[in-house]
């Protein structure tokens, strides 16, 4: 009789546990995974996918008001929010479905069930009581939204949980961050014509990101219409009818139909049994505390995705997931090279970045090169758009190593997948310059800027 049930039980059916899953059945190991929502976790049910659906259909508003300057004379459109939320429910269902058969297909068992640890090689499932010994488990429980300080007024405050069902489009909504969501909601609303404020405590928004990228954003979206307030946080909210009144550390207020809370996700670690069986918590971010190749401070049990609050992008839980199962069940070791990840926000205009920021490889690199370039897209020119694109490379001075790539623009997501393989594979700035340009693209600025706008040297110490 083998001496455990089965050979991995993976907690959580989101990107990173589904992966770790599918591999781990795919070497011969005996897998079952346990979701407790919806498969597909995050990503798919309330996240990148829903999100990118509903940026989509909120460009089409600009895509009808440049159509003018073409030639085109649309007759007045109207928009229907219901339509919007089924089309996107019903796509979700089919890819969580999916999800469920590609899991089953691979050999994987699906219980559905919250499972907590009960000790090393112990989880129990809450439907049943049930309990399954497992030589590894495996922590894929992601994360969930924060709601902040308790205010009064905070159980009228909604996440991008709920702003993917919500039964009508907001006349006006109050967002509070200046993150990713927050403006990914703010583009999402404004473009189907919701009158949008953000709301956020610093000096400018997207606080990580290269600087000029927070100015650039920043102006693009006010260009759009979007109000944004910096310096202040929300202090109450108040509901009258259907109507709110958000009140604000600056002693305004602002009268809504909605408010939104996008201010940072937390590891879903609480309940799960970690202390009784000893997995240690990252005291520096909250998560589960890993080595390298996502081991926790318990041999049998590892972590990947969210729950380890490294990075918290999909494609890195997969990658995390897809590490595991190889070093765990597939004979050799693979380490996550966790550097260069690029991202996007997709917001209005979006932002694609890959690499350090200014900031970042001038407090590293003696000597700083940067080409930065603003240009008017081509598309603007007959539509009459106000608008302007950003394209920044920064270059260690002494390599000529390109060390970030930062572009905020129309497909600048893109753009920066493929920029992002030639900044792994360490390319130069002559790499780039040796590249014919594509034309007419607005990437060719990339290959064709050849003066630094900026060139930075590090005194040496006295
Ligand atoms: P998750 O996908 O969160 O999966 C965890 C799963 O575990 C969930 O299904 C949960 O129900 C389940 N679970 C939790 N506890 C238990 C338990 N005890 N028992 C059983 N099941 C349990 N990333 C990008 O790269 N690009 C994007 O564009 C992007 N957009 C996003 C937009 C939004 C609005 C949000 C919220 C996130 C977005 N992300 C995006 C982040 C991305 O969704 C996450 O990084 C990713 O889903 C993490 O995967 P994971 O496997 O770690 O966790
Ligand atoms: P972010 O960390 O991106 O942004 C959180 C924002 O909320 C920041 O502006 C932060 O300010 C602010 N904030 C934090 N705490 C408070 C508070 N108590 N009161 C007021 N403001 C506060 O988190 P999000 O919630 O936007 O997204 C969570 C994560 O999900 C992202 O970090 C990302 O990893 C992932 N994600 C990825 C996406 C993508 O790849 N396109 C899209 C959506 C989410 P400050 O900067 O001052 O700390």
């Amino acid at each position: 009789m083998a001496e455990f049930d089965v050979d991995l039980f993976v907690i959580g059916g989101g990107s990173g546990g589904v992966r770790a899953a599918r591999i781990a059945a795919g070497y011969g190991a005996r897998v079952t995974i346990a979701e407790e929502y919806r498969m597909g976790g995050t990503c798919v049910i309330r996240g990148c996918v829903p999100k990118k659906l509903f940026v989509i259909g909120s460009h089409v508003r600009h895509e009808i008001e440049d159509a003018a300057g073409f030639g085109w004379s649309i007759p007045q459109a109207t928009f229907d929010w219901p339509t919007l939320i089924a089309n996107k429910d019903k796509e979700i269902a089919r890819l969580e479905a999916a999800y469920t058969t590609n899991v089953e297909k691979s050999g994987a068992r699906i219980v559905k069930s919250r499972a907590v640890i009960e000790d090393a090689h112990t989880v129990r499932l809450l439907e049943n009581d049930k309990k399954i010994t497992a030589k590894y488990i495996l922590i894929a429980t992601g994360g969930a939204p924060n709601h902040g300080a308790v205010i009064p007024g905070i159980e009228h405050v909604i996440s991008s949980n709920e702003a993917f069902h919500l039964p009508n489009l907001p006349r006006r909504i109050v967002i509070q961050g200046g993150g990713y969501i927050a403006l990914e909601f703010a583009g999402i609303f404004a473009g189907y014509g919701s009158d949008v404020t953000v709301i956020y405590r610093g000096d400018n928004i997207l606080r990580g990101f290269d600087d000029d990228v927070r100015a650039h954003v920043r102006s693009e979206m006010e260009k759009n219409g979007i109000t944004i307030l910096t310096g202040c946080t929300v202090n109450r909210v108040e509901k009258h009818g259907s109507d709110f009144t958000t009140h604000l550390s600056n002693g305004s207020s602002i009268a809504s139909d909605q408010v939104m809370f996008a201010i940072g996700r937390h590891p879903a670690v609480a309940n799960l049994g970690l202390e009784k069986a000893g997995v240690a918590i990252n005291p520096k971010n909250g998560g589960i505390a890993v080595d390298g190749f996502s081991k926790s401070s318990v041999d049998s049990i590892y972590a990947i995705g969210d729950v380890t609050h490294r990075f918290n992008l999909t494609p890195v839980a997969i990658r995390e997931g897809h590490a595991f199962a190889d070093t765990v069940f597939g004979k050799r070791e693979v380490r996550v090279d966790h550097a260069d990840i690029p991202t996007a926000v997709f917001s209005q205009p979006e932002v694609g970045t890959v690499g350090l920021t200014e900031t970042e490889a001038r407090a590293i690199y003696d000597r700083v090169d940067i080409y930065k370039a603003t240009f008017r897209p081509i598309k603007a020119t007959m539509s009459g758009r106000d608008t302007r694109v950003l394209m920044k490379l920064v270059v260690d001075g002494s390599s000529d190593r390109v060390l970030g790539c930062h572009i905020v623009g129309d497909a600048a997501a893109e753009i920066v997948q493929a920029v992002a393989i030639a900044v792994k594979m360490k390319a130069t700035k002559a790499d780039f310059d040796a590249t014919i340009a594509l034309h007419p693209t607005a990437a060719e600025e990339l290959v064709t800027m050849r003066t630094p706008t900026a060139r930075h040297v590090r005194q040496a110490a006295e």
